[in-house]
């Protein structure tokens, strides 16, 4: 066994080897090439690194490499470059980050049994390659974005920001700006992301219908082990020249990679929230870079980060401010709901303008962020509520099927007949869900006699779509395809609707209760329900011929609010500026970087004392004074599943002395030890704090 070779395999989180491992192997395998090695009594999926020069942890023995799947090209070296980052920058092991992405199915593979599956996939004999089919003519702007981003200094390194209207046309930019990849380097490939698994059927099928299904594969967790294999192959052998996925796709080996696309790119979907925290947006950033391949970040409310950047012109801003076929944005109404009865649900002057769509056969979305029929059932004589046992949350009381459930833990049982605590009969739902107000809106609009029909009034169609009603496979796109064939008047739904959805029939948006947003503790709060509301906005008169008559309702307590006040006007400039402002006034990011460090326990005060040592044993770690370490807190959400949570927060101006502080800490992080802790994370760039 002449050669010693460093490997990297999935060591456990918390077990301290974090490095690649050293492995003897008969022959010299190069870098990237994935092999299967022992490592205690299992045998596991490694792939070959660069040789290091650290020594092997005290009492681990240098074994031998099993087999080599070298029937398969080794991961390319930007790669494992990419890997390394992401690692390092996340505080997570090597191993851990380069096996996660990996498709799973590759573990349980030999090397007879993968070069089965590759010859499977080998290439059909050539195919339409290039013979995509020709898009429509592109508007003044799209032109100038397209020659932009597939012109001659595109991968100059710095990043586009596609700042591009709800409707003005971006996916037809990426589209064009794919084809035109295609056409300089037959063998380019592009990768496309979206922030979610639910808007990936529509895009693939625009990207298979331009250039073909053989040519397109999608990533992400609803596929199957075998179908994510498949496309992993496809893409890693250089076969599928577009990968389309969400945010796992980014670790995707694409040899190739010519054009990085990142969709709605504001979209917190971005950042994985377990294991290694990263944030796909920043990485693709990177990987960009690694392979001189421009990225373009698409989005119609940048995240406040993108657009400082853009400010700065470490990022290049492309603005295609108007929408398509002279469209116009819809007219936005507040809502001054102190100027109604008390506990009204929808204002009349809404109702009335709904009627009035449903009349004219046009349809109508309305919004609310919230799932069941109403988020607490109370007590009308004693104080009992519907707490969950196990968790600091209300259960939610569903009138379906008359259960209470615990959105966190998911504990569901069937509503009580009485109250628990006194035994009164009248136990009553508190505030509203997406249920009940598709029953009231149902039982208020009552009949219409709508355009199409035989004369006579029939009721008003009223759907919704929710994470309840989209439970099994396929039901989304089922209730999507009911709502663009016409056969829903009113479309009630949580934010899962307001994203990306390309609806034709839509002429009214309305937001039912938005407000709580601008009293969270969450200072991104804001940027999020801006953009939450500009994207449902998004959502009407996408079809041009009625987009002068669209509008958006918002029901608010604030009206006079400068969030709402910029919505009006759909100036995201004049909002990101105003939050800018004060960001940087409060040393907030952009303007400082952040990681947070969470405990989970049997106990708060365990979680807490775990913490409160890792702050103590940060000592003199920072010595330039760069870093700012808070005292520990429990978490907003303290208790899920009887387990008790509580975070750290770590600020810094400086990036670079944040990262290096991060680094030093890890291993004083490793070695403390609090009876009753369960599980601890660091979380770098963390999208709630
Ligand atoms: P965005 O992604 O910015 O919301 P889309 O790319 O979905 O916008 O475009 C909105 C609508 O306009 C789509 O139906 C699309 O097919 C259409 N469209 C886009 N560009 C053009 C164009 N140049 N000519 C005609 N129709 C277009
Ligand atoms: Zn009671
Ligand atoms: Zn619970």
């Amino acid at each position: 066994m002449p050669y010693s070779l460093s490997v990297v395999v999935a060591t456990p989180a918390h077990s301290g080897l974090r490095a690649a491992l050293s492995y003897r192997s008969e022959s010299a395998l190069a870098p990237g090439t994935l092999v299967r090695v022992p490592l205690g009594k299992r045998e596991v999926l490694g792939v070959v690194w660069e040789p290091t020069e650290a020594p092997m942890p005290a009492g681990i023995e240098e074994r031998s490499v099993i087999a080599a799947l070298d029937a398969l090209p080794p991961l390319a070296v930007a790669w494992r470059r990419l890997v390394d980052f992401a690692a390092g920058y996340y505080q997570r092991g090597l191993g851990e980050v380069a096996l996660a992405a990996l498709p799973p199915q590759l573990r349980d593979l030999d090397p007879v049994q993968l070069a089965r599956r590759l010859k499977r996939h080998k290439p059909d004999g050539g195919g339409a390659q290039g013979a995509a089919a020709p898009g429509p003519a592109l508007t003044p702007q799209q032109q100038a974005v397209l020659a932009e981003i597939a012109g001659a200094h595109a991968n100059s390194g710095k990043p586009y920001l596609l700042f591009g209207a709800t409707g003005s046309g971006k996916t037809e930019v990426y589209l064009q700006a794919t084809a035109r990849a295609l056409a300089a380097d037959p063998q380019a490939q592009i990768l496309i992301l979206v922030p979610e698994i639910n808007l990936t059927p529509q895009l693939l099928s625009r990207f298979v219908e331009r250039f073909g299904a053989g040519h397109v594969v999608a990533m992400h967790s609803g596929l199957t082990p075998p179908q994510r294999l498949a496309s992993w192959l496809a893409a890693h052998a250089a076969l599928a020249r577009i990968v389309l996925g969400t945010r796992m796709a980014v670790f995707a080996s694409m040899p190739n990679l010519r054009l990085i696309v990142v969709d709605e790119e504001h979209d917190p979907s971005y950042k994985q929230q377990e294991g290694a925290r990263y944030s796909a947006r920043d990485l693709a950033v990177l990987r960009g870079r690694l392979q001189a391949a421009p990225v373009v970040l698409g989005s119609a409310t940048p995240s406040l980060e993108s657009w400082q950047a853009s400010e700065t012109g470490r990022y290049q801003r492309l603005a295609m401010p108007e929408r398509v076929g002279a469209g116009v944005l819809p007219e936005v109404r507040l809502v001054d709901m102190n100027l109604q009865a008390k506990r009204t649900l929808l204002a009349p002057a809404l109702l009335d303008a709904i009627a009035k769509r449903v009349a004219l056969g046009e349809q109508s979305l309305i919004f609310l962020n919230r799932r069941g029929y109403a988020p607490v059932l109370a007590c009308t004589a004693c104080d009992w509520k519907s707490d969950c046992p196990h968790c600091s949350a209300f259960r939610v009381f569903h009138k379906v099927d008359r259960t209470l459930r615990c959105h966190h833990c998911g504990l569901g049982e069937r509503v009580p007949r009485a109250c628990p605590a006194c035994g009164n009969v009248d136990i009553a739902p508190v505030g509203r869900g997406t249920e009940q107000l598709e029953e009231q809106i149902a039982e208020l609009l009552g009949s219409v006699n709508a355009p199409g029909g035989d004369g006579q009034p029939r009721p008003v169609r009223v759907a919704r779509i929710d994470a309840d009603t989209t439970r099994t496979k396929g039901s989304l796109e089922a209730q999507l395809a009911q709502v663009h064939a016409g056969n829903v008047d009113v479309l009630v739904g949580t934010q899962m609707v307001t994203k990306g959805h390309d609806f034709r029939r839509i002429t009214l948006v309305a937001a039912v209760n938005p407000d709580s947003a601008l009293y969270s503790s969450d200072f991104r709060a804001p940027e999020r329900l801006f953009s939450l509301l500009m994207q449902a906005a998004g959502r009407a008169g996408r079809d041009a011929a009625q987009a002068a008559s669209s509008q958006m309702w918002v029901q608010t307590w604030n009206p006079h609010h400068e969030l709402f006040e910029a919505l009006r006007r759909h100036d995201f400039p004049a909002f990101a500026a105003a939050q800018l402002k004060e960001r940087e006034a409060a040393g907030m990011p952009p303007f400082a970087f952040q990681a947070l460090v969470r405990a989970e326990a049997r106990t708060q005060a365990a979680a807490q004392a775990w913490l409160q040592a890792a702050r103590d044993g940060a000592e003199g770690l920072d010595p330039a004074g760069q870093v700012f370490i808070y005292a520990p807190v429990p978490m907003g959400l303290q208790r899920v599943a009887n387990v008790e949570r509580a975070q750290l927060l770590v600020e810094s101006a400086s990036r670079p002395a944040l990262q290096r502080f991060l680094a030093s800490w890890q291993e004083v992080l490793h070695g403390l030890r609090e009876p009753g802790l369960i599980r601890w994370a660091v979380d770098v760039d963390p999208l709630a704090v």
